[in-house]
């Protein structure tokens, strides 16, 4: 029910922000800056620029910190995914989910696997184990799960699937550096999981990725797989790329490492402020983590459902970024939207993964937000929203923004 034109909430207050409020600042520890810089001395005076000692030393730190047998470092959680599947010699389908980030499904297209999409849960946003038995054939090669926004899924089901029909099964942990399940990090599960250190994770190493895994076989190929498929003998023992990280990345991911899980509990307290001021209203609701299960909140997921909360979302969005608040909306469109993937086998209608791209934003949560700011911009959703109740939409906001958010 439009108002006229002339009767709409057009009066503009100044933004709650002066200055831009991004979606994420890059973690980077605080004043790292010098030990670094006599790093990255040390790198040029010695001439080996790439996977030498620092690698390595990052390799063993990660294993350590997780957990886990064997860390292979790579250039990025994309080339990881990729080498993983090409060490796994997979064939056929893979079941992953169309409500995750376009890189998941890349890895499988380039190894000429086909995906096979399928739904998540509405309240974990994780993929559904029971979608995930729905959609076994006799094709079926592996599953890719992703720990979405960092919320783990649901290993111990999904591991047990896998088990049962003889099924590669390979984690995108993209986003799962500092959460943890039962207390312990991530790293473990399936046949590997792979992290990203990209500008957006958790950890930054400016680009970069590390597959962990307990599979020591594998480690091995994937050490050759990295540097092409070569071994030492000029003769490729498999189908590999130039996936190598820098020793450079290697000094970044290794001073962010140890205190990741102290930067998740940061992001947890900002995401109780966004979760106290909105949680009881009505359309608006939030990713369930499971009991026992911590989230690294990556990214914090608010589902506002335009017919009940009484906005749209994509209205609430352009209106903080009049703010100076920049959001985002993952995954919107899911894979089963977006062209390399619209033909791929899907299994049910999605409704979950349709319901929650339809309705999810995601507002900054980075650990030096501070919980002031975060509960500032949970308030302000609810005034935007209240703006509109008493005086419709304003003239600026004439369409929807188009779909789909531009990065990552
Ligand atoms: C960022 C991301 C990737 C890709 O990581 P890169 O290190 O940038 O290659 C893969 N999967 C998910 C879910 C991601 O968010």
């Amino acid at each position: 029910m439009a108002l006229p034109i002339d009767e709409r909430n057009d009066q503009d207050g100044p933004p709650l922000f002066d200055a831009l409020v991004p979606l994420v600042r890059p973690e980077l520890p605080a004043g790292i800056a010098p030990s670094c810089s006599d790093a990255f001395s040390q790198i040029l005076a010695s001439g080996q620029l790439t996977n030498g000692e620092h690698v390595r030393r990052l390799e063993e730190l990660a294993a350590e910190h997780l957990g886990v047998r064997e860390c292979v470092a790579v250039s990025s959680c994309t080339a990881g995914l990729l080498l993983v599947l090409r060490c796994l010699d997979l064939e056929g389908e893979v079941i992953l989910p169309s409500f995750t980030f376009f890189a998941t499904g890349h890895a499988a297209l380039w190894n000429g696997l086909e995906p096979v999409l399928v739904d998540c849960e509405r309240d974990t946003f994780n993929i559904d184990p029971q979608q995930v038995r729905e959609a076994i054939s006799g094709r079926t090669a592996a599953i890719i799960a992703v720990h979405v926004y960092g919320n783990p899924a649901a290993a111990a089901e999904l591991e047990a699937i896998a088990a049962e029909h003889g099924l590669r099964l390979v984690f995108d942990a993209a986003h799962g550096l500092g959460a943890s399940v039962e207390g312990g990090p991530l790293g473990g599960l399936g046949d590997a999981e792979v992290f990203s250190l990209s500008p957006t994770k958790m950890v930054v190493a400016g680009e970069g990725g590390l597959v962990t895994t307990n599979d020591v076989a594998l480690a091995a190929r994937l050490r050759l797989a990295r540097n092409y498929g070569d071994g030492g003998t000029y003769d490729c023992e498999v189908l590999g790329l130039n996936a190598r990280m820098t020793e450079f990345q290697a000094v970044l991911g290794a001073a962010g490492l140890p205190d990741v899980e102290q930067r998740s509990a940061d992001r947890e307290r900002n995401v109780e402020a966004y979760v106290s001021v909105l949680g009881e209203q009505p359309g608006v609701a939030f990713q369930r983590v499971r009991p026992g299960h911590s989230s690294s909140r990556k990214d914090l997921g608010i589902l506002l459902d335009e017919e009940e909360f009484g906005v749209s979302r994509d209205f609430v969005c352009a209106a903080l970024e009049r703010d100076n608040v920049q959001t985002r909306r993952y995954f919107d469109p899911p894979l089963h939207r977006q062209r390399l993937y619209r033909d791929c086998r899907r299994v049910g209608d999605l409704r979950n993964t349709e319901w929650i791209s339809a309705r999810v934003l995601n507002p900054p949560v980075y650990t030096r937000l501070g919980e002031q700011r975060a509960g500032q911009i949970a308030e302000r959703i609810l005034s935007i929203r209240d703006g509109v109740r008493a005086g419709g939409y304003p003239s600026w906001w004439t369409a929807p923004m188009p779909a789909g958010p531009p990065g990552r």
